[in-house]
Order: C-alpha cells, then structure tokens, then sequence
C-alpha cells in the first residue's frame, strides 16, 4: 500500500454540508480525550482541535457530549445541559475558528453503554459489556430525553459550534431503541422497526428545531452493526432515508456495537474494509455520506471520494497521529504523513483506562503546549545514538528546533523494533510508518548513518555537545540447563528471517511479544497481505466464522500463573487472544521450566512433569537495557541523556519512548 495517489484533487474540493461550505472531504472524526468531562482543561482541548484546524481538517467532530445527567458515559459530568456550561465550550470553538477550522459537537447518550449506577435504556436488559442493568425509560423520560438533545443543540450554538453530529451508532441509546435486539418496547416505541425509529426521527426532528436551517446536523449512522438482532442492510438503507427526511444534512458511518466481538478499527481490519457498507448508505440517500474506519492513507481517502463511494472521509486517529495530515496531502507531501499504526495504545487504551488520550507516534498529541516550536537560541551539534523510536523522535525534535544532528544506527536501517513488528499480522502499518516518518528526518535535515556507530574518539574530540543514548534493549537470555541448544533462538532471529523456525515451535513468554511472535508463526511468514475478503470470512461477517488455518503447531509457555494476554492492550488483546485460539495456539501457564534436551523443552506444572516437543525453541522472555556506551559515556563524566529501553526495559513500550525522545530531543 502506498502512502501516495496521482489525485487528491476530489478529496481536496470544498464540499456544501447544510448550510456551511467545508473545505475539503476530510473530518476528523469523533473520540473520546478523556477531557470532556474537564471544563478547567478545555483549553488544552482547544489547542489540541486547533493544531488539527490549522493543519487543514475540513470538519471536527468533538468527543461525545451527554445531553442529560442519565446518558453520560462515565460516572463523571460529561455533559453539555446548562447556560453556565457555554463559555467553557467557547475555549474550544474559538481556537478553532480562529486557526480556519469548523467544528460540530456530537451529541452522545450512552444508554445502557454507561458506566454508572443511573443508566436507562428503552428495554431493561443488561449489555454483556456492562454489570449494570438499565432502567427501563418511561414515556416522560423518553420525551424529556428528546428535549434534551434539542436543548444541547441549541447550547452548542451558542456556545459557537458550526453544528451537532448525533451519535446514532455503536450501539448507544439510539442504537438500542433501533435494535429487535435492545427494544422489547410494547408501547410506541417498541415493536416494528418503524415504531423503534420514532425515538431517533424524533431526536433528528427536534435537534433540526433547535438549530435552525445553516448550522450541520450530522447523523452518526449504524451502517454495520455486526451483532445478533442489529438490523439488516435493507433496514439501515430504509433508516438512512428517513434519517434524511427528518432533517439530517448528512450521514457519518458508524460500524458495528461497542459488543460486537468482530475488530472494526484494529490493525487486523484491512484499510477501508467497510467502504461497501457506506457505499450502500450513499446509493439510499441524497446528502453527504461519510465514510469511516480503517482509512489512514490519503490513497485510500481520494479513492473513496474520486469513485463516489463517500462524499466525506472520516478519520480520528490519523489526525492525532498527524495534525498535518490534510496540509502535506494538499502540498504534495503525502508520504511525509505520519501514519497511524492502529495500535490503539495511547488514544483508545487510553480513554478506556481513565486517562487523558495521546498518541504512540505523535507524543505531541493532546501536550501541544508543553512543545516549544521556535528555533533554539544557539545551534548545538547532537549525537543521537539508535535509529529506534525513541532516537528516532528525539532526533526530529531536536532537528525541528535548529540543531544539527546525526543519528547513528548499528543495523542496516532504522526503526529498531519496530522494523520487526511491522512484519507482525495486523501491525504492517508499523512499516508505513517508519517510511513517512524516514522521510520527515530527511526533510528536518538530520544526518543519519546506519551500519554505524558513534566513535569514542569522536566523543573524545568533541564533536557533539549533546548526546542522546537510544541504543534500546538486548533479549534477555534463557537461563536453564540446555538453554544453548541450536533449537533456542531469540524472537529477533525469528522475525528478521536469519533463523527458520521448525514445524513444532515453543514460544517461552506470554509477554506482547510472545503473543505476537506466536501468531506470526501461526500464520506463517508467506501469508500474505490481508484482503477484505479473507478478513470477512475470517471473523464471520455476511456468514460464518471461517478460521485460519495454522502453518505450524506452536505452544507458548510462562511461568506465572493465570491466563495468557492479562497484559495486553485493552482493545485489542481480545482479538490476539482470539487469533491465537483460532489457529489451536496452546498456552501452558504456571510452568517450572527444568531443562532442554533432545526430546524437547522439560516443563512442570502443577507437580506434573511434561515434556514440549520443539523443533524450535523462540525466546520472548523479556529485555535488558542496552547501556554499555551510557555506563561508559557517565564513567567518563560525560553528560548523556538516556532515554527509551536503554533507560528503563522492563515495561518498556514504543509508547514511552517516543515521548522520551521526543520530549529530550525538543528541550535541548
Ligand atoms: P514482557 O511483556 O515483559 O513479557 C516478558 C515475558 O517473559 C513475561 O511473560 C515473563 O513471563 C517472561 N519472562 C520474564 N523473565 C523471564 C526469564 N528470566 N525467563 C523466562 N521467562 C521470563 O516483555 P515483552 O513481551 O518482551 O514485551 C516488551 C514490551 O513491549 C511490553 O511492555 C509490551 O507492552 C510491549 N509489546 C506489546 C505488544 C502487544 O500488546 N501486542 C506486542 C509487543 C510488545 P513469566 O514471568 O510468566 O514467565
Ligand atoms: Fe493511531 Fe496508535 Fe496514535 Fe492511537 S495511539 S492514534 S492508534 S498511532
């Protein structure tokens, strides 16, 4: 996949939604920051949509806004309900209309999806993502909820925003009046599928009142539900048009229930995987069509708009990746994008976890104003050594800030582990990454030599003012009797292709890596690019669960007791997990591990003594900080910063690197 197309010309045209002219086809769509419910930090959240204005975002949709205390999503004040609540919201939109930009407030009542004691939904039945049951919503609740959203509507108004998007997908409230599934109603708002619409007409229709005609009313649309009892795509076509009729001045795809236990945004999904969903919402209504999920390559989004299959393309996490992302498309720099990898790690983990969203690959992200921008009053010299990540950021940052730097790289390119992620199945994006991000380090003027090392004598001599120790982590060693077989290789040799892995593999480690490495050899190195069809069939979408078939019979084993994957991301563990149960992956916890010999790896579990047949042994036991030149560089009196794996390793993650880098490379 290329980050490039000959033509973005369709995607850059200025598209009419109600009453306001946008820009272009490209919206940075909704997510949650974690700072909705945080009025005293709307300012960071204002700098945050203003860095993505001022890169050209031609829409901005804010994170989810409760319209009453009932349909918060947490147990915190994330709502948008009172006169008072309007000048806090002003911090947002005018940093925004002042950087060029437009933006909406969605509008979201999370329903039985809260996570608080008070959640109402239309029928009391429990979501199997919650603990909590809702409470069936009266006749009176349901008409006070309508006002509502036509309540927070006009509040967005005056509060400055060019509109509302009304969160009708995901499997929220509104999704949960549509659904047979959801709605077990006998009133008038229950039964068939037109009497289940009658509470979201009825939102359209008010929210239209309250705004007047001019300002956008968006519809987040369910195109995929990707659940039992969801409705079908006739339904959702139906839906569309009468989404329409209400008032609506476009649709933005959603795809698939919060509950769906089938990936919609993972780095499994292929790109662009539900463009026939949004293509069938386009064919059944005359406004605008969104388009969403899995699109992070402008190719992908030009492709979309130029063959008419979305008249808009949405993106969240591409612009938290690259506030820029519109700017260099629009200035012939799209392979300098840096490309989300779909990881999840800072931004859904995040929120998830009751945190603030960032980004792994943009440490800048929601921290725009810790970052200085202006030139560094004097030029230093700067040896930056390992082309990881973590080099790899302090390196641009401190390029971007004047100084000359050199980045230095043992191996024969840069992007340390994550050149051996990329070969991973669902992290390939990892590569693109490394190439848009190559690039920026050129363009930034930072000098980097690989196959070499920084040289004493050029420390000795002075060469550098400042020198940034990135030199990662080494694989910690196997330390039992045998552990020398030629059988035993590190998850290195294995991913970089210098050792062959056997038919029976035993993978020692239940860390991210052992999961990860498990599943490559699963799936074998030759298994190609991920296709659409390959990953509908896969995971059961329009018929039945199709798994994969192994290309190995692997075993990974580790020491501690409980279940594999406990550390893992929190949206995306789920889908390793359930990769590796597919290709008859076998997880042994609890083990003693006793020898290696010819028969094989010698564990004990429980007292009970057995032994792994192996033809390889791959160790993911964890790493060791690489330290030798810092320990040195300090012995000497040298003043080093060190950041990354060689810092600290355990729990080491790309995800604090790159904010070490990038935060040591942009003070100097
Ligand atoms: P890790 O998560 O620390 O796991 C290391 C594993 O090695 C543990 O499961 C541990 O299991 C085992 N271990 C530790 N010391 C050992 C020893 N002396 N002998 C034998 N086994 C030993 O490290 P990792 O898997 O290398 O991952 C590194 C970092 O990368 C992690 O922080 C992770 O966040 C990140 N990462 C995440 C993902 C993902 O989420 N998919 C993928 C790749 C990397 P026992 O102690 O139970 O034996
Ligand atoms: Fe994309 Fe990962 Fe950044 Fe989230 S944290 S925006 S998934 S690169």
């Amino acid at each position: 996949m290329s980050l490039v197309n000959r033509d973005f010309s369709a995607l850059l045209s200025p598209i009419r939604v109600g009453g306001v002219t946008l820009a272009n086809r490209l919206v940075m769509g909704s997510m949650h920051t974690g700072l909705e419910s945080h009025p005293e930090r709307y300012d960071t959240l204002g700098r945050f949509y203003a860095a993505r204005a001022k890169g050209g975002a031609g829409l901005i949709v804010t994170g989810g806004f409760a319209p009453c205390h009932a349909g918060r999503m947490r147990d915190e004040p994330a709502t948008f309900e009172r006169p008072d609540q309007v000048a806090a919201h002003q911090r947002i939109t005018g940093p925004v209309h002042a950087a060029g930009g437009r933006i909406i407030l969605q509008i979201l009542h999370a329903g039985r999806y809260g996570y608080h004691p008070a959640i109402v939904a239309p029928s009391p039945i429990k979501s199997p993502i919650n603990r909590d049951v809702p409470v069936e919503l009266t006749e009176d609740a349901i008409l006070a909820t309508i006002a509502s959203y036509a309540n927070t509507a006009r509040l967005a108004i005056a509060a400055g925003y060019d509109g509302v998007e009304v969160m009708g997908s995901e499997g929220y409230l509104i999704s949960q009046f549509l659904a047979a599934r959801t709605n077990h109603r006998t009133d008038r708002w229950g039964g068939p599928l037109a009497a289940r619409a009658r509470f979201p007409l009825a939102v359209v229709r008010a929210v239209r009142e309250a705004l007047g005609e001019g300002p956008i009313l968006s519809y987040r649309i369910s195109a995929l539900e990707l659940i039992e009892g969801g409705l079908d795509d006739a339904e959702t076509a139906w839906l569309a048009g009468q989404v329409e009729a209400a008032g609506a001045d476009c649709l933005a795809t959603g795809i698939g229930w919060h509950e769906a236990t089938i990936p919609t945004i993972a780095g499994v999904v292929p790109h662009a995987a539900f463009a026939p969903a949004t293509r069938r919402l386009k064919e059944a209504v005359a406004i605008p069509v969104t388009a969403s999920n899995r699109i992070n390559l402008p190719a992908d989004a030009a492709r979309l708009v130029a063959e008419g299959t979305a008249d808009l393309v949405s993106m969240a996490r591409p612009f938290l990746a690259d506030p820029d992302f519109v700017a260099k498309v629009r200035t012939n720099r799209a392979d300098r994008i840096t490309v989300c990898i779909a990881c999840n790690q800072a931004c859904l983990d995040h929120y998830f976890t009751g945190q603030v969203i960032g980004c792994l690959v943009n440490p800048r992200a929601m921290r725009e104003a810790e970052f200085i921008d202006a030139t560094a009053a004097s030029r230093k010299r700067i040896a930056v050594t390992g082309g990881g990540v973590a080099g790899m950021a302090a390196a641009l940052e401190a390029a971007r800030r004047g100084h000359d730097v050199t980045l230095y790289e043992a191996a024969a390119e840069i992007g340390g582990q994550f050149r051996q992620a990329a070969k991973i199945p669902g992290k390939e994006d990892y590569g693109l990454f490394l190439t848009g991000y190559r690039r920026q380090l050129e363009d930034a003027g930072v000098q980097i030599r690989t196959g070499a090392a920084v040289t004493m004598e050029a420390l000795a001599r002075g060469d550098y003012d400042e020198v940034i120790v990135a030199s990662g982590v080494v694989p910690r060693a196997l330390d039992i009797p045998g552990g020398d077989d030629p059988r035993v290789v590190g998850y290195t040799q294995v991913l970089d292709g210098s050792v062959a892995a056997g038919a029976r593999v035993v993978v020692i480690g239940g860390g991210g890596i052992g999961h990860d490495v498990a599943l490559y050899l699963a799936a074998g190195e030759d298994r190609g690019a991920p296709t659409v069809a390959g990953f509908a069939a896969h995971w059961g979408i329009g018929g039945a669960r199709r798994p994969h078939a192994a290309r190995r019979r692997v075993t990974m084993v580790k020491r501690s007791p409980g279940p594999f994957g406990r550390t893992l991301g929190k949206s995306t563990g789920w889908i390793l997990r359930q990769e590796l149960k597919d290709y008859g992956v076998r997880q042994v916890a609890g083990a003693r591990y006793l020898k290696i010999d010819a028969a094989g790896l010698h564990i004990e579990v429980d007292g009970k003594a057995e032994v792994l047949a192996a033809d390889t042994i791959v160790v993911c036991a964890g790493q060791e900080p690489a330290r030798s030149l810092a320990d040195l560089l300090e012995a000497r009196g040298q003043s080093v910063h060190v950041i990354g794996g060689a810092r600290l390793a355990g729990e080491l993650d790309a995800k604090r690197a790159m904010l070490e880098g990038a935060v040591v490379g942009n003070a100097l």
